[in-house]
């Protein structure tokens, strides 16, 4: 734990005001080593290992380093979804997922 990597998403719009900035997005999976991720990237494994390496379909809880410029929300979730260990996808959202406690991170994996 502690480590994390990071996606940066570009020109994506604000979930609570909808006006469109640059997001880092922190998320724990994979070799978690505050590697620097954009879309369509294929992850890395072998270190500071988070998650499943052979899971083909994950969807995975980020949270927004930044405040909104606009709206100011400064607590702004991504989930990304990982598909064959790339990062295929990313939706920003308001509310966190209430992951059960047995799990053992913000991910779930859906196959
Ligand atoms: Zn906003």
């Amino acid at each position: 734990m502690g480590t994390f990597n990071l996606l940066m998403l570009q020109n994506v719009a604000c979930p609570n005001c909808r006006q469109f900035q640059n997001w880092t997005v922190q998320f724990k999976y994979g070799d978690c080593w505050l590697h620097k991720y954009g879309l369509f990237e294929e992850l890395r494994w072998d270190g500071n290992d988070v998650g499943v390496r052979a899971a083909k379909i994950v969807l995975v809880e980020g949270i927004c380093e930044e405040m909104c410029k606009h709206c100011a929300n400064d607590e702004i979730y991504a989930r990304i979804f990982i598909d064959n260990n790339k990062i295929v996808a990313a939706s920003l959202v308001v509310k966190n997922i209430i992951f059960p406690i047995s799990s053992d991170g913000n991910y779930m994996i859906i196959n």
